[in-house]
């Protein structure tokens, strides 16, 4: 409570427990005025107020300022442009793949299709060998014989079905190859058989007159694209 002296206006912070029994006689410090201090009729008791933090206006964008919109993460980095070209991208891609896949998957069709793609495979490291053909040379045997001054060169071998349905025998390409394994000669054999039956084999014979200056190593026996002419003797 504060009191205040009636004479010199000095004020008095006290103890309002000191009231308790009423008024009581008081003098200032200052001036030495006496005087009956009693309790006010109305005491100011401080009481907090409610809530002093003032309400945050509610947001509105001035006028002068942009809306603010949806935040859209990274949209910023795709113009309309880019967004399109990026699809054209992976559509082509998509694409790519898909054809590459199917090159893939199809090798064993494609290489009987066209066997020089044989090369294209291997130079991309795909085993083509895992596609598993349909026919399938066994037995191959090669003899060199000579008659007077002419060298023949004999193959003979097997010709298998490996799968449980009839096949048809494209012509056979036949190879005589050096030591190095270039080919030295080759050509064709027709089929001993138009079709062979499930899982079922025929023999086949063939033979050239090779030159007589050449060391043939090797034979290497091909199986050629029906519909389609081989390289032919040489
Ligand atoms: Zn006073």
């Amino acid at each position: 409570m504060i009191l205040e002296c009636p004479s010199c206006r000095t004020r008095y912070l006290v103890q309002i427990g000191l009231f308790a029994q009423g008024g009581r006689q008081v003098r200032c410090v200052r001036c030495r005025h006496e005087w009956r201090a009693s309790l006010p009729v109305h005491i100011d008791v401080y009481m907090p107020p409610p809530d002093l933090t003032p309400e945050p206006p509610p947001y509105e964008p001035a006028a002068n300022l942009p809306a603010v919109t949806k935040a859209r993460p990274f949209a910023f980095l795709f113009t309309d442009k880019t967004k399109k070209l990026a699809q054209h991208t992976a559509k082509i891609a998509f694409f790519a793949a898909l054809i590459i896949l199917s090159f893939v998957a199809l090798r064993g069709v494609i290489v009987r299709f066209d066997p020089h793609l044989i090369t294209l495979y291997r130079a991309a490291d795909i085993d083509v060998a895992r596609a598993r053909p349909k026919l399938a040379f066994e037995q191959v045997s090669s003899n060199i014989k000579y008659d007077g001054g002419t060298m023949h060169l004999f193959v003979d071998g097997v010709i298998r079905n490996t799968t449980s349905r009839e096949q048809q025998v494209p012509d056979i390409k036949a190879m005589a190859l050096g030591p190095d394994g270039s080919v030295i000669q080759s050509w064709q054999v027709s089929s001993p058989a138009t079709t062979i039956e499930a899982n079922g084999a025929v023999s086949f014979h063939t033979g050239i007159n090779t030159p007589m200056n050449q060391t043939i190593e090797n034979v290497r026996l091909e199986f050629v694209a029906q519909g389609k002419a081989g390289d032919g003797g040489s």
